[in-house]
Order: C-alpha cells, then sequence, then structure tokens
C-alpha cells in the first residue's frame, strides 16, 4: 500500500490545517479536550458545528446536492485526523450522522427539504429513541405504541439511554405500529418535536458523574402522521440502515491518537510532580503495545474506508470499525489509569477545574466502559461479522 500523500492532498491537507489555525478557538478545544463522556456539550459542538457548515465541510457523507463535499476518501481521512489531533470538537452525530442518511434515503421530498437544512444548520438538535428497558441488543422487542388517530398518532411507553435528550428539540423514534407478524414488520420511523406535549425527560446519572443519558416518558403524544419516515411497519429498514452509520461511518484513528496523546501529556505532568513512570517497564512495554495496535488499526482503516463514500452502506464493516475502535478507546483509557497508579485516587473528583489532564483521566476510563455497549453491544458485533463471512 502507497500511503505518500499526493501533491494534490498535500495541498489539500494545507488547506485544512489553515482552517483549523483560522477557526478552531482555545475555547473550542478546551471544551473538547474536558469532555470525557461520548460528546461534548452543546456549548462546544454548536459552534463548531456553525463554522464546518459555513466552510462546507459539515457532512462529507451526504451527496454534494445536499451539502456535500465530494471529498474522495482519502480526503475524508485527512479531514477527520488532522481534525482530531488539532483537538477540534466532535461534531454531534445525531443529527448529521445518523437520521440525516436515514432523510436522505428514506425520506419524502418534502421531508428532505424540511429537515436537511435545519440539521446542517444547527437549528435542530436530535436524540435517538431506540432503546428501551426491555429493548437493547434485542431491538425487535420494543413495545413503545404509536396508535393511529385521524392525522396524529397517539404515542405511549418510554425510552431509555436517550443520549443529550436533555439538549434535543427533535427525537427520532422507533415505535411499535403492529402487533401482528414478526416483531421487526411492526416498527415505525417517526420524527417527534421534543416540545409536544406529554413528554417528560428524566436525568439519569453515569458512573463518572457525568448527566449525558436520559429516560424519556411518553403519555398520550400526538405525533402527526406526516412525521413518519417510510411506510408503516417499514421502520426497521431504516433502523437498521442507521445502525450501519452509527457504528461505524466514522474515522476513529484520529481521534484515538489524540487520547493516547493525552496520556503521554500525563506521563510528562506526573514527571514534573515527581513520579517517573518511565521507570516502570511493565507500564512503557504497555504503552507500546497500545501504540503498534493503534498503528494496526489505522491500516484497517485505510484499507477500508472506500466502504465509507456517500450513497454506499458501510454494511459489515461498520461493525468491524465499531468493535476495534471501542476496545481501543478502552485500552487507552485503562493504560491512562495505569499511569495514575494509586495517585489515581486523588485525581479521580473530577471537580477539578484547571486545565490538568490528570483529573479526566479517571472519569475516561469509567466512561470508556459504555464503548462496547452503546451502538450495539460488542457480542452483537460479533455475531454480524460472523454472520456475514458464514454467508460470504
Ligand atoms: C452511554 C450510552 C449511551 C446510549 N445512548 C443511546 C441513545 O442515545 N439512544 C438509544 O436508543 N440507546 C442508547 N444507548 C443504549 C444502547 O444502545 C444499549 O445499551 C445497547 O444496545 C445494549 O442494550 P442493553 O443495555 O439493553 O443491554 P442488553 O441487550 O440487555 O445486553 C446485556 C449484555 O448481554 C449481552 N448480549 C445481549 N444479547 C446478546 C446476544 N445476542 N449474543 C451475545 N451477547 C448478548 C450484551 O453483549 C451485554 O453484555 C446508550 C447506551 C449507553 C451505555
Amino acid at each position: 500500500m502507497n500511503l505518500d500523500l499526493s501533491p494534490e492532498e498535500q495541498a489539500f491537507r494545507d488547506e485544512v490545517r489553515a482552517f483549523l489555525r483560522d477557526n478552531l478557538t482555545d475555547d473550542l478545544k478546551r471544551g473538547q479536550r474536558r469532555t470525557t463522556s461520548m460528546y461534548p456539550e452543546p456549548e462546544t459542538s454548536g459552534p463548531w458545528q456553525q463554522a464546518l457548515y459555513r466552510q462546507g465541510w459539515l457532512v462529507p457523507l451526504w451527496p454534494q446536492e445536499w451539502g456535500g463535499t465530494g471529498w474522495s476518501a482519502v480526503q475524508r481521512f485527512i479531514f477527520e485526523s488532522e481534525c482530531a489531533l488539532a483537538g477540534a470538537p466532535l461534531v454531534h452525530p445525531m443529527g448529521v450522522r445518523l437520521v440525516g442518511p436515514v432523510i436522505l434515503r428514506f425520506g419524502s421530498e418534502e421531508q428532505k427539504r424540511r429537515y436537511l437544512p435545519r440539521i446542517l444548520s444547527g437549528e435542530d438538535y436530535w436524540c435517538q429513541g431506540f432503546s428501551e428497558p426491555g429493548a437493547g441488543s434485542d431491538l425487535a422487542s420494543l413495545k413503545m405504541r404509536a396508535i393511529a388517530d385521524g392525522d396524529d398518532y397517539i404515542l405511549n411507553g418510554s425510552k431509555i439511554w436517550t443520549t443529550h435528550a436533555h439538549h434535543a428539540n427533535m427525537m427520532f423514534a422507533l415505535v411499535r405500529t403492529s402487533t401482528e407478524g414478526k416483531r421487526q414488520e411492526g416498527i415505525s420511523f417517526l420524527l417527534i418535536d421534543m416540545n409536544t406535549p406529554g413528554i417528560e425527560v428524566r436525568p439519569i446519572a453515569t458512573i463518572a458523574g457525568d448527566h449525558d443519558v436520559n429516560e424519556v416518558f411518553f403519555t398520550d403524544v400526538r405525533v402527526p402522521r406526516a412525521n413518519r419516515i417510510g411506510a408503516e411497519n417499514a421502520g426497521w429498514e431504516c433502523a437498521k440502515y442507521l445502525l450501519e452509520f452509527e457504528r461505524g461511518a466514522g474515522i476513529f484513528s484520529g481521534r484515538l491518537r489524540s487520547q493516547l496523546k493525552r496520556v503521554g501529556d500525563a506521563i510528562a505532568q506526573l514527571k514534573v510532580e515527581g513520579v517517573d513512570v518511565r521507570e516502570q517497564t511493565h507500564l512503557v512495554a504497555r504503552l507500546g503495545e497500545v501504540c503498534a495496535d493503534l498503528d494496526c488499526f489505522e491500516m484497517l482503516e485505510l484499507r477500508i474506508m472506500g466502504a465509507l463514500l456517500p450513497g454506499q452502506s458501510p454494511g459489515a464493516v461498520s461493525s468491524v470499525l465499531k468493535l476495534r475502535a471501542s476496545r481501543m478507546k478502552q485500552a487507552i483509557a485503562e493504560l491512562g489509569v495505569e499511569v495514575l497508579g494509586p495517585e489515581a485516587l486523588r485525581w479521580c473528583s473530577g471537580e477539578d477545574e484547571s486545565d490538568s489532564l490528570l483529573p479526566l483521566l479517571v472519569p475516561d476510563y469509567l466512561n470508556s466502559r459504555a464503548y462496547t455497549i452503546f451502538g450495539g453491544a460488542a457480542e452483537v458485533q460479533l455475531t454480524i461479522i460472523a454472520k456475514s463471512v458464514l454467508e460470504a
């Protein structure tokens, strides 16, 4: 594999670097740096989304007529890696990466014209209402009912683990519109205005002390039938398509590399405080292993990123990326806590407002446990990968 960039690709990389120099403020970098949970808060992700939108670089995976960039896979890789290494915030993915592609593929022209521009401008902040108390890995067992009544559906039931529902004004959700036949054939995909009467959002505190996830309760909530994407009872197709983007349409290696750099910076900071981790040979060896794994992961991503172009479905590739990236994320976070050693106790309050990295390592580790659960648990990804090999 030739890893050299062509002169045009080098020029593109310089253009990205210049954009980052001009637009990525210290405040935005700090907001991302202090984020130990999945996504930064809207005050960090929002302004960055606006900057990318103004530049026309927000949605590389969308068709150009709707704001896509028309980039090659290599350009996309360069862009994502440069953003990650510069410390740019993650854009909240629920609109641009999850519901956007579903509306593009399954939505009517009217729905595209109504929702896509609002996703791009950031006017709508989305959350995902898929999981329920009895429906996670076995998503098809979801029970939240939507009963047709005139031009509306009436919704009753609840969703759980809904990331950033407390910030969102819109939810895309799977609801049960039929209890007949196969479970998958009684599900519809609905867009719900979170300000509709009858919706209650209750926070769930995580072990790291963050408020990221919520329970959402629906009592006699009226949602226009016009807000359904695709046909009634055909929501499972939308869900499967969306999950491919949720699992692995991102490019992760740059983000993992910047997380690893954080561990390196922590080692340097500890040395200043008189703790020289470099004398602990088992940790140095572990660091070497993680670096080698990350190089391998980057090669894997470079090889398969051709499957991540606009108009293509990532397919089972997304499960491979999700599985490897989440395990790498956990390995790096574990290394961070090992580096702290007994010092971890001193730093685990998470209350520190200084720019020190050390208080972030324990919350980062605790939150990293979720990476092999959300978006489909690791065991579920393994089953998808095994099936795709066995059926080939
Ligand atoms: C931080 C976080 C954020 C989330 N955000 C959202 C969100 O915004 N919206 C949303 O809808 N959901 C969200 N989720 C929910 C997430 O998608 C589910 O937690 C996930 O699908 C697992 O479902 P579950 O929690 O019900 O666990 P279960 O499905 O009960 O699984 C429990 C354990 O059993 C194992 N298991 C289950 N089935 C199998 C199988 N077939 N083969 C082998 N092992 C199996 C799993 O691997 C897991 O270890 C989030 C979860 C987390 C942790």
